[in-house]
């Protein structure tokens, strides 16, 4: 019989990105007469999924079954698809591959009677032999079970040769079921990955792609970089299938300014795709007119992420284990690609908690200095994305390797694995798959991950309130707030504020401790929490129907519930900040402004022109008399003004009104 593959990428909930290396494979095997397809369980709800691979494996009956299991995230995803694998044949011969199947090889096949073999490292040609039916003990890079149950690792190990590697395609899309349903949800994100080399010369301590993880997991001890027509190739092969781009690998910048200049001087390449990018170094400005030269970028706000990981220089060298950049470097670098594309670009800014150099001492300072990056790059208006996630223990690390008693102990990553999916690891919850934290107290991880949790959800919602705080204290009310949390965090009650933070109570409460407290802090300061809380209680939620537009007999009132007064424009706040910083002990100037919390945001006005205007409203009134008193009083336009007031009425501010139906001020 003639073998076919089918090729399951692993997914898990968070996961659904195919490796690189899954489309160069099958670009192998079907040039060597292989049927093969390529199953992204991702692609389909959980409803529908187990139909669908039933659907797919009756149909294609293959003769062996690939799981891609190749990030940390998808291990589950491996053992749910041999499952739904298994029951559809128990005697079809299943394989794992890519990292993580490759560095848990012989504890997988252990532990999991299911999976026939493992596939360590590169895979064309050791799969490739596999399917076409090798006796197993001859081929490379291969762990499996013999008839005995004992399971065998082959000594021999292949590496792709430069030859094959420039051959392959490893961008056609046409092995991929489904194919246009992934590409819309990669576009979404960041792009199609496009492969230039396997290996990494880099050694980060973090990352299971590092020079040193490579080794363990595939035996590689030196990158291989692809030749720069075979990308080209590559990327007219992409051409059909998409315009975006995602490329993170910058093991050598010449070579990417030399591949940019070459996609410029293919004029059908020239400007088809924009490229999201990831970046190990500062770009120069070779670099971003190289770029520029390439790619579409004019309109489409391309992507350029930076991993600093941590804000101290030093600890940074540590944990990449080699000189990268300075903060303040990178800090002028954005300034130079925002320059570029005149601010309109993403740029994302990554670091991470908790990388184990850094002490608990170094993690209170790593916020302080976390929140004063953000706030520059709001005061200096640069279109960037700070995140301080919690790390991912990539397998293979060296975190991972220090830090774990049987690091390739299978059947232990998955409890750990479990324990923080089910949210139970820790007393918080954390927002990547970080099976490793400080060994600090609990005490402490739990009061810093409440701290961290509070200052994110003031920034997201209360915006205003964040930055006037870092602009006239910097990081002093960070103690008092610390301060607030604790009595919220006592043994279980713990898991009640990390569900659900009282955020109103402790913006209350913050605003009442700082403002007995002996430090300098903005003059208004109980007015703008009294902002912000209205900000968090007054808004309803957005309307989603149209309301008719309003006719000169309707009788409307202004909705006061919704709406407060305020010392300051809040919502204008870069110049407030500049005043904050700059005028040490001059008076900050006391604008009056009328705040309505709308559906779909907050309105302000100056009170001058609502004195003029709206206060009309206060009382119902029909639209016809008081256009009739606005125009008496001939300041305002009143088309213009027209357009307001539907606004207002569309955003729920304004109210028709029955004479039975008055709205009681709020
Ligand atoms: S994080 Fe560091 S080691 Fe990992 S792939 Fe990127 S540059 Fe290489």
């Amino acid at each position: 019989m003639s073998p076919r593959l089918l090729l399951i990428n692993c997914a898990s909930p968070y996961f659904f990105y195919i490796p690189m290396g899954c489309f160069g494979l099958c670009d192998l095997l079907s040039r060597q007469g292989v049927e093969t397809r390529l199953f992204n369980p991702a692609l389909y709800s959980q409803d529908t999924l187990h139909k669908q691979l039933t659907r797919v494996l009756t149909t294609l009956q293959p003769t062996h079954v690939g799981l891609a299991c190749h990030w940390q995230e998808t291990a589950h995803g491996l053992l749910e698809a041999l499952q739904l694998v298994r029951n559809w044949s128990n005697t079809v011969l299943t394989f794992a591959g890519g990292f993580t199947a490759s560095y848990f090889a012989d504890d997988l096949l252990r532990s999991v009677p299911a999976l026939d073999c493992v596939v360590t490292g590169d895979p064309e040609e050791p799969v490739l032999q596999l399917v076409q039916g090798h006796a197993r003990q001859s081929i490379a890079n291969l762990v499996w079970r013999d008839t005995e149950g004992t399971v065998r690792r082959n000594d021999s190990t292949w590496l792709i040769d430069q030859k094959l590697f420039d051959q392959l395609t490893f961008t056609d899309c046409s092995h991929l079921l489904d194919a246009d349903i992934y590409i819309d949800k990669i576009n979404s994100k960041l792009g199609f990955p496009l492969l230039l080399g396997r290996g990494c010369i880099f050694d980060c301590a973090y990352c299971g792609g590092s020079r040193h993880a490579f080794r363990l997991h595939s035996g590689r001890p030196l990158p291989i970089v692809r030749a720069l027509p075979s990308t080209l190739a590559d990327l007219h092969q992409l051409k059909q299938w998409t315009t975006v781009l995602y490329l993170c690998y910058e093991n050598d910048p010449v070579m990417i300014k030399t591949l940019f200049q070459a996609i410029g001087d293919d004029p059908d390449l020239r400007g088809h795709f924009t490229l999201n990018y990831g970046a190990w170094h500062l770009l120069d400005e070779e670099f971003l007119k190289l770029y520029q030269y390439a790619f579409h970028w004019e309109n489409t706000r391309p992507i350029f992420e930076f991993s600093p990981e941590v804000t101290v220089n030093t600890h940074r060298e540590r944990i990449k284990r080699g000189y990268t950049y300075e903060l303040a470097a990178m800090e002028d670098n954005l300034h130079t690609v925002a320059e570029f594309f005149n601010g309109k670009v993403r740029i994302e800014i990554f670091f991470s908690r908790y990388h184990p150099t850094l002490s608990t001492r170094d993690l209170e300072e790593e916020i302080k200095a976390i929140l004063l990056f953000k706030h520059r790059m709001i005061r200096e208006g640069l279109p960037v994305h700070v995140r301080y996630d919690h790390l991912s223990s990539d397998i293979a690390s060296r975190y991972w390797e220090e830090h774990q008693k049987n690091p390739r102990d299978f059947s232990q990553f998955l409890l750990l694995k479990e324990q923080v999916d089910r949210g139970i690891r820790y007393r918080f919850p954390v927002d990547n798959l970080c099976l490793l934290v400080p060994q600090a107290e609990e005490d402490f991880l739990v009061q810093h991950e409440a701290l961290l949790l509070v200052l994110e959800l003031i920034e997201k919602y209360c915006h205003e309130l964040f930055h006037i705080l870092l602009a006239s204290m910097e990081t002093q009310w960070l103690q008092i707030l610390s301060t607030v949390l604790k009595p919220y965090l006592a043994d279980e009650q713990a898991t009640t504020f990390f569900a659900a933070p009282p955020l109103v109570s402790i913006i209350q409460e913050l605003g009442k401790e700082l403002g007995s407290s002996s430090l300098r802090r903005p003059p208004f300061l109980p007015d703008l929490i009294r902002f912000s809380v209205n900000k968090l209680t007054l808004a309803p939620e957005p309307e989603t129907s149209t309301r008719p537009a309003l006719c000169d007999a309707d009788k409307v009132q202004l909705d006061r519930s919704r709406m407060s007064i305020h010392e300051q424009d809040y919502l204008d706040l870069l110049p407030l900040l500049q005043q904050l910083s700059s005028s040490e002990q001059q008076p900050i100037p006391y604008q009056r402004t009328v705040c309505l919390f709308t559906g779909s945001g907050i309105i302000t006005i100056p009170h001058s022109f609502y004195r003029a205007t709206l206060r009309l409203l206060e009382q119902p009134t029909s639209i016809a008399t008081y256009q009739a008193a606005l125009e008496r009083d001939g300041r305002i336009d009143w088309q213009q003004h027209k357009q307001f007031l539907n606004q207002l009425y569309q955003e729920e501010a304004l109210v028709t009104i029955n004479e039975a139906d008055i709205l009681l001020p709020g």
